[in-house]
C-alpha cells in the first residue's frame, strides 16, 4: 500500500484541510512512493501559530540546554541515516552513496550549530561612565524555510539548525517533489525533547503553502533556498512586509583552468564539478574556461571522462542518479534542443542515456558543448542537468571577463599551480565562493550565498547565525 505522508504541526502529525494528497514520484522507475499532504493557508497559519505559541519558550531555553537538544537531534538522525538515505535517494533518485553523504551532513548542520548555540554573545559599549550600553542578538521568532527538492533534508537541515539554535522556531515547507526526509526530521525533533510547536513541516505547492507562508504576518524572517524567479517573488512581498530573507538562488558558475594547472587532477574534477547530482547542484561548474594553449588536449581528456561516467543507481558511487523530476528532464532535453539551434558542438552526450536499467528512468548522458558563443543559451542559463561547455580563453584578464561575464555569482573554480594568479584571480571573481585546484568542496564551516541574482544573505558557517538573529541595543542612565 502507498505510503501517507501528514504534515507535522505542534508536535504531532496533522492531516491536510484540504484532504487532498500529491504523489511523490520516484524519478528512477516511476513508481509512487508515497502520496504527500497537500497543505493549505489554513495549515499554514495553523503551523505559524503553534511556532508562535513556542518561541518564547524556546528562546527562554539556555543556549546551552538548546545546543544539547540540537546535539541529541544530530544524533537521531545519524541513527536513522540510512532509512532517511533511503527516502531521499527514491523521492529524487540520488544515488545512495550520495543520499547517505547528504545525510551525514544534515546531522552535522545540527552538531555544528548545536555547539554553536552559546557562541552568541552580546557586546557593551564604553561611552561615559554614568552609562550602560550594550547590545543584545535576538531571535527573530518564527523562521519559515522553503527548501528546493535538490538536496532534500540536506538543504532543510543548512537553513533549520542555525535558526533554532540562536532560539528561532521553525515552519518548514519542503519541495513537493522530496518533502518525506523533512517530516521524518520534525519527528525525530519532538522525539528527543524539541518543544511542540518548534519545529513544524507544513508540505504541499508553492503557491498554496510556501507563497502564504512568506505572507505570514507571523513569520519574521524567510529563508529561501530556490530559483531566481521564485526568490524574486519571495522578496516583493518580504519587502512589503519588511522582512528580511536569506536567498540562496541559482548559478551558471565558473571553472577556470589555466595551462600550468595539473590537468591530470583537474579534468575528473572539473567534470564532476557539472555532472555531480546529475548536474542537480546550484553550485556546478557549468562554465568550462580553458586557455587555449590546452584546449583541444583538455577537451579531449573531459569528454574521455564523460564518456565512461558511470550512469545508472545500480552501479557503484560515483555514478549519475535520473534528473530529479520529469519537468526538469524536460527543461534539459530542451536545452539540447537550443543548442543544437544555435550551433554549438556536442563533444559528449547531448541525449537521454537508454539500455538496461535505465529506460524506465530520467536519464540524462553527461554532456559537453563547444563551439559556443556567449549569447548561447547553454552558456547564459542555468540548466541545472549533468550539462558543461567549454570557452577557451588567451590571458588572465579574459579569463576573469568571460568569468564575470553573468548575471549570476555563486561559486566558481580556479585550477592553476601559481598561487599568486590563483589568489589574483579569487579576488577578482564576483562569486561567493572560489575553489583552487578542488570543487564542490563542501565544508560546514565555510560560508556560501551568491553574489549578483545569485542570492542575499548567507548559509553555513558562523556568519549564518547572524542572519538568523537581529540586533537590540539598550541604553541605560546610571542615576
Ligand atoms: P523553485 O523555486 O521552483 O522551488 C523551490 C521551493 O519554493 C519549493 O519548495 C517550491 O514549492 C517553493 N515555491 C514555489 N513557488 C513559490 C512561491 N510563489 N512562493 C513561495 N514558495 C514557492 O526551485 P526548484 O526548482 O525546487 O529548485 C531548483 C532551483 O533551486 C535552481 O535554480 C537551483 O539553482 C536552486 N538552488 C539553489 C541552492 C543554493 O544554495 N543557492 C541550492 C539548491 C538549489
Amino acid at each position: 500500500m502507498t505510503r501517507q505522508a501528514d504534515m507535522f504541526i505542534n508536535g504531532q502529525s496533522a492531516a491536510p484541510s484540504s484532504g487532498e494528497y500529491l504523489d511523490s514520484e520516484n524519478p528512477a522507475d516511476g513508481s509512487i512512493v508515497a502520496k504527500v499532504a497537500r497543505g493549505t493557508q489554513q495549515d499554514v497559519d495553523k503551523a505559524a501559530r503553534a511556532a508562535q505559541a513556542a518561541s518564547e519558550v524556546w528562546a527562554d531555553i539556555s543556549p546551552f540546554e538548546r545546543g544539547k537538544l540540537m546535539e541529541k537531534l544530530a544524533v537521531a538522525i545519524e541513527q536513522n541515516l540510512e532509512p532517511l538515505a533511503q527516502l531521499d535517494s527514491r523521492e529524487m533518485g540520488n544515488p545512495i552513496g550520495l543520499a547517505r553523504l547528504a545525510i551525514q551532513g544534515s546531522a552535522d548542520y545540527f552538531h555544528y550549530y548545536g555547539g554553536l548555540a552559546t557562541s552568541v554573545l552580546g557586546d557593551t559599549i564604553p561611552i561615559t561612565s554614568d552609562k550602560l550600553v550594550y547590545n543584545r542578538y535576538e531571535p527573530y521568532g518564527v523562521v519559515g524555510v522553503i527548501t528546493p527538492w535538490n538536496g532534500p533534508l540536506n538543504q532543510a537541515c543548512r537553513s533549520c539548525a542555525p535558526a533554532l539554535a540562536v532560539g528561532n522556531s521553525v515552519v518548514l515547507k519542503p519541495s513537493e517533489y522530496t518533502s518525506l526526509s523533512s517530516l521524518e526530521l520534525a519527528k525525530l525533533a519532538t522525539e528527543v525533547g524539541f518543544p511542540d510547536g518548534v519545529f513544524n513541516v507544513v508540505t504541499g505547492l508553492g503557491n498554496e503553502v510556501g507563497a502564504p507562508l512568506v505572507e505570514h504576518p507571523l513569520v519574521e524572517k524567510v529563508a529561501f533556498t530556490g530559483s531566481v524567479a521564485t526568490g524574486q517573488a519571495i522578496a516583493e512581498i518580504a519587502a512589503k512586509k519588511v522582512m528580511p530573507v536569506t536567498l540562496e538562488l541559482g548559478g551558471k558558475s565558473p571553472n577556470i583552468v589555466f595551462e600550468d594547472a595539473n590537468l591530470e587532477a583537474a579534468a575528473p574534477m572539473v567534470l564532476f564539478g557539472f555532472v555531480a547530482n546529475t548536474g542537480q547542484i546550484c553550485t556546478s561548474g557549468t562554465r568550462v574556461l580553458v586557455q587555449r594553449s590546452i584546449f583541444d588536449q583538455f577537451s579531449a581528456m573531459i569528454a574521455e571522462a564523460a564518456n565512461h561516467f558511470p550512469i545508472g543507481l545500480d552501479k557503484e558511487f560515483p555514478t549519475l542518479g535520473p534528473m530529479a523530476n520529469r519537468m526538469q528532464f524536460e527543461k534539459v532535453l530542451g536545452f539540447f534542443e537550443s543548442a543544437k539551434q544555435q550551433g554549438a558542438t556536442c563533444l559528449a552526450g547531448g541525449e537521454q542515456a537508454t539500455g538496461p536499467g535505465l529506460d524506465q528512468g530520467l536519464y540524462i548522458k553527461p554532456t559537453i558543448y563547444t563551439d559556443v558563443t556567449p549569447d548561447m543559451r547553454v552558456v547564459r542559463e542555468e540548466i541545472f542537468g549533468p550539462v558543461g561547455v567549454l570557452i577557451p580563453f588567451d590571458t588572465e584578464e579574459e579569463a576573469i571577463q568571460i568569468a564575470n561575464d553573468t548575471e549570476y555569482g555563486l561559486s566558481s573554480g580556479v585550477w592553476t599551480q601559481n598561487a599568486s594568479r590563483a589568489h589574483r584571480v579569487a579576488a577578482k571573481i564576483k562569486a561567493g565562493t572560489v575553489y583552487i585546484n578542488t570543487y564542490h568542496d563542501f565544508s560546514i564551516e565555510a560560508p556560501m550565498g551568491g553574489y549578483k541574482k545569485s542570492g542575499l544573505g548567507r548559509e553555513k558557517g558562523v556568519a549564518a547565525l547572524h542572519d538568523y538573529l537581529q540586533l537590540k541595543n539598550v541604553t541605560m542612565q546610571l542615576i
